[in-house]
């Protein structure tokens, strides 16, 4: 008798300490049980979709993807180039912001050299440092009654936390799940405490939608601090979240690094056309930012006049703490067809996370609320 075959006691070392995502509930089978009253309010998605140019851009490159894409994405990095002011080698793309976040890890993390992130940061965050072998250090967060920034990024305990041997430092701004932000200046502050030798990532996968006072964009500062990287993506506020792609701003012998090892291929044909098509469409990234406000403040109100905590956002999701256990909560819109996030898997267990869907997705919420 031969014991029974299992790849896991195969897996390396850094793959042992991982699991696989967790895909949540399969939308697919959802959408055909409820149909048009299935509200999608779990992935953050916008509900607007992508720029009537952007979609058109797409459906011409389809009779091209018999072709290898553009494996250096040159078009789109020019159009980047000329809209944000940042030279084109200072640009990576991604299949998604996602890779990107990994790439960097396997780049320059590894066993001796950590990273640290900060508690309730995206959770892509530790699984880059788990994939490179590298520990990661959750540096607690601001408490939950913080003024402006409950559950947010504590500055001051991440730069504490870094060593000389700490090779890489991850930020959310604004974070996911918990909408929360800190401001350029806390930024710059942060980054005059931080050894030249650690890098330090901005995500700033909802920048499209911020507006508060004192956040703009990371990026002002690439030129003082060569350490600083920005990530970007096209599938929050541009709405292609189905094509993967994003962008990585950083000094250009960082990009030069991660060309190593990026795949050749990595963005396909179709998303580099859709996103430079986005890019150009100011009107309706306008119109995208706008809407997600007023819809987001609406439904900020209607919640709080329901007895029900809503986190500060300035992101296209709020997280709503209910002050206990939300898997109740949850489930029980489920059975009604409103899909939302529970955030146990973060550590936050009595909260959800709630997209600024369509108006339609969101007074379903609010009716079917228990
Ligand atoms: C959604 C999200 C991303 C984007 O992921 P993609 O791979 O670009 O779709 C990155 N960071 C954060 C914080 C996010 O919420």
């Amino acid at each position: 008798m031969t014991a029974a075959f299992d790849a896991a006691a195969l897996a390396n070392r850094a793959t042992s300490a991982l699991r696989a995502y967790d895909p949540g509930h399969d939308l697919p089978a959802l959408r055909i049980r409820f149909g048009a009253v299935l509200s999608e309010l779990g992935s953050n998605e916008n509900p607007l979709g992508p720029s009537p140019h952007a979609t058109r851009a797409a459906t011409r490159v389809l009779e091209d993807i018999w072709r290898y894409p553009d494996p250096v994405g040159a078009s789109l990095k020019q159009r980047l180039s000329g809209e944000l002011g940042i030279a084109t080698r200072s640009i990576t793309l991604g299949n998604g912001s996602h890779e990107l976040l990994m790439l960097l890890a396997q780049c320059f993390a590894d066993a001796e050299h950590p990273v640290v992130h900060s508690q309730y940061g995206f959770a892509v965050f530790p699984i880059a440092a788990a994939a490179a072998g590298a520990p990661a250090v959750a540096v607690p967060a601001l408490p939950a009654d913080h003024a402006t920034a409950p559950y947010g990024h504590d500055l001051e305990a991440i730069a504490a936390a870094i060593t000389p041997a700490t090779r890489l430092v991850y930020l959310a701004n604004p974070n996911n799940p918990t909408g929360t932000w800190f401001t350029d200046a806390e930024l710059e502050q942060f980054l005059a405490k931080v050894p030249a030798e650690t890098l330090v990532v901005v995500d700033e996968a909802y920048h499209e939608y911020v507006d508060a006072a004192g956040l703009s964009t990371a990026l002002h500062l690439l030129g003082r601090f060569p350490n600083l990287i920005v990530t970007r993506t096209f599938s929050k506020a541009y709405g292609l979240a189905g094509l993967r792609i994003g962008y990585m701003l950083s000094h250009p012998t960082v990009a030069a690094v991660a060309e190593r090892l990026r795949e050749s291929f990595n963005v396909n044909g179709v998303a580099l056309a859709a996103a430079e098509a986005a890019l150009g469409d100011h009107e309706h990234r306008a119109r995208v930012r706008d809407t997600n406000r007023r819809d987001r403040a609406w439904l900020a109100d209607e919640l709080t006049a329901r007895g029900l905590r809503v986190l500060p956002s300035q992101t296209n999701f709020l997280l709503v703490d209910l002050g206990q256990d939300a898997a109740a909560f949850e489930a029980y819109l489920f059975e009604q067809g409103v899909i939302v996030r529970p955030m146990g898997g973060y550590g936050l267990p009595h909260t959800v996370r709630v997209s600024v869907g369509s108006r339609g997705e969101l007074k379903r919420f609010l009716e079917n609320l228990p």
